[in-house]
């Protein structure tokens, strides 16, 4: 059966980190359909916005999208096309697995982390009002002394129906994925209500799962120390949206930066797969940039699309080449200029070679 995906190449370097992954993808022998859109700032030139209609029309019908980064143009009225795509298809939770690859510069070894993080509420809801706003002095008034008259005002909202289904995505990731435990992070010893609630819908959802998951609770401040100090001793960590941003790149940071950290944007019945970072402008049109965090988020919609074997395959291909380190992009050399250093399209023949053997 041949997996019709909506492949959306991006702007930057984002088509060419998307070609190098679609070859790496048909090079698992899987068979897909790829419905190709554009957005991104090229495209707004032509069609007058970053997001034309038909790319949302594509993912609603296919269901699962691969994409390649998108530049927030600055000045130009238009919201971050990234961010439209989470809301407008309610994608509900972000997935960022932090695993050590052999061969990948970094202080820690042996690290296998998964952030799973809630994309739609908190301090993220976009729920603010100004300093001096009269909607701003309303709600110091209600606080009863509690905030300074010049204060600006933002709402962290946590509800039980996002709480559940966050905790619960996290869960399934675990079963899916034979994972061991999950943790809920959060501060509910400061935010009774708001964080508070989110351990007590935690832990309902972790009864579901008893005997099949493990499930604990850390303060998102000890979990940072523990990160740093005992990373190993952590599988599954999920978050409300803030915390869930910065310990993304605290792991990614563990594991050896950008360059390798993938993604995955879920919702209820659809699914949008890309890598943690941006469009590198600066490096367009050059087959320079590393397109392992793309071919990785390649490799999670393989899992989504319950093709294990070719998962597992690509993913130690990726693996095969890093560990060699000859065909591999600049950033992985252990000098930047290394006149050794292959191109992204070069680097995903080598692990398209691989994956013959
Ligand atoms: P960026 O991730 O694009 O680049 C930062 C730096 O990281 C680059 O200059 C480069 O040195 C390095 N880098 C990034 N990806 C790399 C790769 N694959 N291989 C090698 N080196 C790589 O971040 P930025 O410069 O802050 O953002 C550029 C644009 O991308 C902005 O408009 C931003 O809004 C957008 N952005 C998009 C997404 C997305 O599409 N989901 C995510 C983050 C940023």
């Amino acid at each position: 059966m041949s997996h019709k995906v909506t492949l959306i190449r991006g702007d930057g370097t984002g088509p060419e980190l998307v070609e190098a992954t679609r070859r790496v993808l048909e090079g698992t022998g899987v068979a897909f359909e790829w419905d190709v859109v554009e957005a991104g700032v090229d495209i707004m030139k032509t069609a007058g916005t970053p997001l034309p209609d038909n790319v949302l029309a594509s993912i609603r019908k296919n269901k699962v999208a691969l994409k390649g980064p998108i530049t927030t143009p600055i000045g130009t009225g238009f919201r971050s096309v990234n961010v439209a795509l989470r809301k407008e298809l309610d994608l509900y939770a972000c997935i960022r697995p932090c695993k050590s690859y052999i061969g990948v510069r970094s202080r820690y070894e042996k690290i296998d982390l998964v952030i799973v993080r809630e994309n739609t509420e908190d301090l993220y809801a976009g729920v603010e009002w100004p300093v001096d706003s009269p909607e701003a002095k309303q709600i110091i008034g209600m606080a009863a002394g509690k905030i300074r008259e010049d204060a600006a005002i933002s709402i962290k909202p946590i509800s039980r129906t996002g709480t559940r289904q966050i905790v619960k995505a996290a869960f399934e990731y675990a079963i899916d994925n034979e994972r061991r435990k999950v943790t809920a992070v959060a501060k509910a010893n400061i935010m009774k209500y708001t964080d508070g609630l989110f351990y007590e819908v935690a832990r309902e959802v972790a009864k579901e799962y008893e005997g099949r998951v493990e499930y604990d609770e850390w303060l998102v401040d000890a979990m940072c120390m523990q990160l740093v100090q005992k990373p190993e001793n952590y599988d599954i960590l999920v978050m409300e949206n803030l915390y869930g941003d910065i310990l993304s790149d605290l792991c990614a940071g563990l594991v050896g930066g950008l360059g390798v950290a993938p993604g995955a944007n879920i919702g209820r019945d659809t699914a949008l797969f890309e890598a943690t970072h941006g469009s590198a402008p600066k490096y367009k049109g050059q087959n320079k940039v590393n397109p392992t965090a793309l071919i990785l988020s390649g490799m999670l919609m393989l899992r989504y699309l319950k093709e294990f074997d070719a998962a597992d395959r690509l993913e130690r291909a990726v693996q095969d080449v890093i560990a060699e380190g000859t065909h591999v992009t600049y950033d992985m050399k252990p000098d930047r200029n290394d006149p050794t250093a292959v191109g992204t399209s070069q680097m995903a023949d080598a692990i398209i070679e691989k994956l013959k053997n």
